[in-house]
């Protein structure tokens, strides 16, 4: 017989605002993909991120889809992950995309360690590898979780509004569990973004070439849907190939073992959280994060 802690009964008490929190569209050849939680800022909960892999996985489908732009309906692209919404369903079970076994019985660190493997590291790795090309379409803030998308699309077109932020240090934590910053930003550059917390405005992301373009607010979907037309009239192999290239050349150079490594961390920051009795977000929810926020400390 197993021993008593080896499972965990948790009740989902999860209530959902919609039953749309993607929504999917083709016009012309390109796929939109739009997060669909404006009230909750796109903050990602997991029917979101299963959604949005059915939706990829549609648009990867149909023959009639040459680009995939990836945007967040309302003022923000994404507050990041669902820490603290009514939506929040992290005691629930989905069909998964990979082969980890359900978190939601599982006790102690094995809960967040096989949850996040899943829900986040896996799906951006499997989104980040779509053989057709996305672009990220950007316009306010892109935070935490939501910088994970916009870091997995091939291109990120921004408004003049947008901005980047990883604030998890504050909860102890030392970066989104996608840690893909020691590639997408200069190192020393990195570690200020981690050591601060701070806003990263678009401007300074494209000056630095994390950004492809920063276009006026008014202007981001036409220039973004511009852009998607033109990467579409190419051929599709040709552009899978040179995505496969390059995709293969950033793990040379160690995304992917990065992100394993610092997935390790991650976990343990979780873990040093629940040892010491501040739970795995530090003591943190969405309303303190967004108030330490405000206070520009
Ligand atoms: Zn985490």
């Amino acid at each position: 017989m197993l021993p008593k802690t080896e499972y965990v009964q948790r009740p989902d008490d999860a209530v959902y605002e919609t039953d749309s929190p993607v929504l999917y569209e083709v016009v012309d050849g390109i796929a939109s993909i739009t997060m669909n939680r404006p009230q909750f800022n796109n903050a990602q909960n997991s029917q979101m991120t299963y959604a949005l892999d059915a939706a990829f996985r549609r648009a990867v489908d149909d023959d009639a889809v040459r680009v995939i732009v990836l945007r967040g309906k309302g003022r923000h692209f994404s507050a990041g992950h669902d820490i603290g919404s009514p939506g929040r369903d992290v005691n629930k079970s989905f069909e998964r995309a990979h082969l980890w076994w359900d978190h939601v019985n599982k006790p102690g660190v094995e809960f967040n360690y096989a949850r996040e493997q899943e829900v986040y590291v896996g799906m951006c790795r499997r989104w980040h590898d779509i053989p057709k090309p996305t672009i990220a379409m950007v316009q306010g803030a892109c935070v935490a979780g939501g910088l994970m998308l916009a870091w997995v699309c091939d291109l990120i077109v921004a408004s003049e509004d947008a901005f980047f932020q990883d604030p998890v240090l504050r909860m102890g934590i030392p970066g989104v569990e996608y840690f893909a910053h020691a590639q997408e930003l200069n190192p020393r550059i990195a570690k200020e973004f981690l050591f601060l917390g701070e806003r990263l405005p678009a401007p300074r992301a494209h000056a630095m070439g994390m950004v492809n373009r920063v276009v006026a607010a008014d202007a981001l979907e036409a220039e973004t849907l511009a852009l998607a037309a033109r990467i579409a009239a190419q051929p599709r192999l040709g552009l899978a190939l040179a995505k496969q290239v390059l995709n293969r050349a950033e793990e040379l150079q160690g995304l992917r073992a990065t992100i394993d490594m610092a997935y390790g961390y991650h976990q343990l920051a979780h873990a040093h959280g629940q040892v010491v009795g501040t739970g795995h977000l530090g003591g943190h929810d969405a309303a303190s994060m967004v108030a330490a926020n405000k206070a520009g400390s």
